[in-house]
């Protein structure tokens, strides 16, 4: 079952001990005792690569009553975040604070002006990666996180899978679609959506999960890259969260009618089949608005509303932003 972590992650005490900046001068004069103390609430994976000066600190809870107040800027020198390590899922965080450049695995962080971020864990997703920062000062921040494996739901069949290559008539047709699907998905458009508690959609039979997958003869076909929700012909669906239409467009081949929705921070949905479209591609939506209904376009057995999440090149199961349907 999926169950949400709640709460951020945060490592106050540590944040407080080694609070000096590199710029800090006048903190010299360590105090070893504490040092040594920081040092075992310390997470063990957290590697902070430099030998930060000790600030002088009271303990949080005293009513700090300095005679002489020398003001010590209080830095942020951890990544704090909440949300699931799981393969499909995705975390919502803040990055150490003077961030110039930070990254998860291979892939770039977009780190908002205020520090926030998201990033995400692929279906496919390596059962660690390195959440790192390069501060200002040249120093690096640099985290394990260990992302649990999902029990995907695969279906073994004894049929050869379709016998392969597309004919060059359909690549001919296919190619320029996948190209307006990476474009739109390439751009940035500043939107907020990412830092909401996304919506469904659409309520209605969950036809299809993420991640199920067919082996054929042993041959694994590729996995399903969204949810299917089948609420009937015709229904409205609506944006699950904040963000601007970056793909906007009738009749793909396999897609049908298809809205791409840009979330921010490099997180966007995508909607298939849809029978009818009410947006346009550059408009900006707000969560709970119409975007479309629900159909049978591009290559569907039924109608239904397949919607996919991505963040960047990893793509994302749906249900673990939008909780169980209730
Ligand atoms: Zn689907």
């Amino acid at each position: 079952m999926i169950s949400k972590l709640m709460g951020w992650t945060l490592f106050a005490p540590a944040v407080f001990g080694i609070s000096a900046l590199a710029s800090c001068t006048g903190s010299e004069a360590a105090a070893p005792e504490s040092a040594s103390a920081n040092a075992a609430e310390a997470p063990q994976n957290i590697a902070v690569e430099q030998t930060l000066p000790e600030a002088q600190v009271a303990p949080a809870s005293a009513p700090a009553p300095a005679p002489e107040p020398t003001p010590i800027a209080v830095q942020n020198t951890r990544f704090s975040y909440s949300g699931e390590l799981t393969q499909g899922g995705y975390i919502r965080g803040q990055a150490p604070d003077s961030t110039v450049q930070a990254s998860l695995g291979e892939q770039t962080l977009s780190i908002a002006e205020d520090g926030t971020f998201f990033a995400a864990f692929d279906r496919d997703s390596a059962g660690t990666l390195a959440l790192s920062a390069t501060l200002s000062s040249g120093q690096i921040v640099r985290e394990t996180l260990t992302i649990s494996p999902r029990d995907w739901q695969i279906e073994r069949v004894n049929i050869a899978r379709r016998p392969g290559g597309a004919s060059a008539s359909f690549m001919a047709r296919r190619r320029p679609e996948l190209n307006a699907i990476v474009a739109s998905r390439a751009q940035e458009t500043g939107a907020q959506g990412w830092s909401q508690d996304f919506i469904w959609p659409v309520k209605g039979r969950i036809s299809g999960r993420f991640g199920r997958q067919r082996i054929y003869r042993g041959e694994p076909g590729s996995y399903h890259g969204g949810i299917d929700i089948a609420p009937g012909n015709g229904v409205p669906f609506v944006a699950p969260a904040d963000g601007v239409v970056v793909l906007a467009r009738t009749g793909f081949s396999l897609e049908g009618g298809l809205i791409i929705i840009d979330h921010g921070q490099g997180l966007n949905s995508a909607f298939l089949h849809a029978s009818r479209i009410v947006v346009e591609e550059g408009q900006s939506v707000t969560q709970g608005q119409h975007i479309g209904n629900v159909g049978s376009t591009g290559r569907a057995t039924g109608p239904h509303l397949h919607w996919g999440l991505k963040w960047k090149a990893a793509r994302l199961d749906p249900l673990l932003f939008v909780g169980p349907m209730n």
